[in-house]
Order: structure tokens, then C-alpha cells, then sequence
């Protein structure tokens, strides 16, 4: 019989001396998918993180009109945001499900970067795949190439020179980018006393997860975290690929 194969605990890796994070993501509910349990636990240890919706996920309910469902949505995003310790949640209002890299979200991206000034950004899986080997969505991929440029972007004084008009001075104190769920995770966060407090945030998202049906988000999410702690050497963790980021 097989020996268990050794926990990969690389938590040595996970960046710890910072204070002010930016969690950027496409939609309303991909933070409770994937990374909101690890927010949790940063946010309680006295980290300031801020929220940013790309879009308000008005295209993510088939029953319900989209101007409405963007309405309900963005609420229960910012309710979903306080049971884990975000009480700044943005949106930039870019259309859901037709998201497109390019110049304007670039733009809408180093905005944010500039005015939240944040040395960590969390976000979602932008490969094509997920680590459960599942394809991954448009928006997603589109989300976090902007992204990536989008943080170099904000550190260049001369890139957007529209944003000095605004006030915005260059950033260039990012220093990592983490994706959560990417095939190319590299580090396991144990977020054993979080998934709790994350798990009831992902229930405020009611009337989309209404419309998922049958499936058991709740139930998906805490599976998926206990898959992930197992390969950590922890009961529940998030994993994420860590980007560090030269600027
Ligand atoms: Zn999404």
C-alpha cells in the first residue's frame, strides 16, 4: 500500500507583511467561490480589503430582467462583503457576460488601483481552465489579463495620463497578484476558522443562487475547500497562484 503522499504545505510562500488589499473579480459571487474564506481570515487579522465588481452581474439570472437583477445583485454582493469584513464594495459597470479586454477596463482597473492603493490583489482564476478541470468563463479570463496590465498600468505615470487629471498619482506599491482556484495555485491558505463566516456570505447572494436550481453551492464551495485542505495539510483551505509582480 501507498504511503499518503506528503500535505504541500507551502504556506512559507503566502505574502504576510502587508496591510491594504484590493479583491477584484467580474461578478458578484466569484469572491464567495473562490476566495472569500481567505478574506475572511485576512480581514480579521486587521487587513483592510476592498471589493471591486467589474460588472453587477445583470446577465447572471435567467428568469429575472437584467436591469433588475443588476440591482439585486450589487446588494447582496455589499451584504455578502460585511459578513466577512468589506464594508467598501465598487462596481465599475461594465456589461456582464460580453466582457472585453481592452483599453477602457484597463483604464477602469488602474482607477481603482490608484485610489485603493493596495500591496495585495486577490482575484480569480484567469486560465482556461480551473483546478477542478472545469473550462472557465469569458469575463473571468478577460478580468484578470486586464488586471495583470491594469496594476502595471496604475504604477506608470505616463499610461492613462487622464487619471493624473484626476487626481490620481501613481501607485507602484503592488507587490503580489493571488488567483484563486488557477491550475497554477502555489499556495494553500488554511482557512479553517473562516469558512463559516464565508460560506454564510456566499447564502447572500439568495436570489442568484435561487436561480442556480438544484445545485448546492453551499455545499460545492465547503467540498471544494475541504478537497483543498486535504492536498495542504489543513480541514479547509483556499489556494491560490501567486503572481509576484515587478514594477
Ligand atoms: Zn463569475
Amino acid at each position: 500500500m501507498n504511503a499518503t503522499p506528503e500535505p504541500q504545505i507551502t504556506r512559507d510562500e503566502e505574502p504576510e507583511n502587508w496591510s491594504k488589499g484590493l479583491a477584484l473579480v467580474a461578478h458578484p459571487d466569484d469572491l464567495e467561490f473562490g476566495a472569500a474564506a481567505a478574506i475572511a481570515r485576512w480581514t480579521s487579522e486587521g487587513r483592510q480589503i476592498t471589493y471591486c465588481m467589474v460588472t453587477r452581474g445583470e446577465a447572471g439570472i435567467d428568469s429575472m430582467d437584467p436591469d433588475k437583477a443588476g440591482e439585486i445583485r450589487a446588494l447582496e454582493q455589499v451584504a455578502s462583503a460585511r459578513l466577512v469584513g468589506v464594508n467598501d464594495v465598487r462596481f465599475l459597470d461594465f456589461p456582464d457576460g460580453v466582457l472585453e479586454y481592452g483599453l477602457p477596463l484597463r483604464r477602469a482597473i488602474s482607477r481603482v488601483v490608484r485610489q485603493t492603493r493596495p500591496e495585495v490583489i486577490i482575484t480569480n482564476n484567469f486560465r482556461d481552465v480551473w483546478d477542478t478541470g472545469e473550462l472557465n468563463q469569458a469575463d473571468h479570463i478577460a478580468t484578470g489579463q486586464a488586471l495583470l496590465d491594469g496594476v502595471r498600468d496604475a504604477a506608470n505615470r505616463w499610461v492613462f495620463r487622464e487619471l493624473l487629471d484626476e487626481g490620481l498619482e501613481p501607485w507602484a506599491g503592488t507587490q503580489w497578484l493571488l488567483a484563486a482556484h488557477s491550475p497554477r495555485s502555489t499556495i494553500g491558505v488554511d482557512v479553517t476558522e473562516h469558512i463559516e463566516s464565508a460560506l454564510a456570505s456566499l447564502a447572500e447572494h439568495k436570489e442568484y443562487l435561487a436561480g442556480l436550481g438544484d445545485f448546492d453551492a453551499i455545499d460545492y464551495v465547503r467540498t471544494l475547500a475541504q478537497e483543498t485542505g486535504r492536498r495542504y495539510g489543513a480541514e479547509y483551505a483556499v489556494e491560490f497562484e501567486k503572481v509576484t509582480l515587478a514594477t
